[in-house]
């Protein structure tokens, strides 16, 4: 009788397992791409919006820059190479 209980105990547990990968499955499956990228986005505000170097090109948080006459720079030396 307790091997039994055993039995479908695990039964059980492997049913829920699988249950649970079909469903997680299944919402990924069915949650459309724009609808996820939007839960995503806070994460990117709090990082800070990346913009792009005049100079070197290369991507920095905005709130990491040097502003100066309306543009960004990664660093005060690509500022002190664009002004030349
Ligand atoms: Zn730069």
């Amino acid at each position: 009788m307790l091997k039994l209980l055993i039995f479908f105990g695990l039964l059980f547990g492997v049913f829920y397992f699988f249950y649970y990968k079909v469903k997680t499955f299944f919402t990924n499956l069915l949650t459309p791409p724009q609808t996820r990228e939007k839960t995503s986005e806070p994460q990117s505000i709090n990082k800070g919006e990346m913009v792009k170097c005049h100079v070197c090109g290369t991507y920095f948080p905005s709130n990491t820059g040097i502003k100066k006459n309306g543009k960004l720079y990664c660093s005060s030396e690509c500022m002190s190479k664009d002004n030349q």
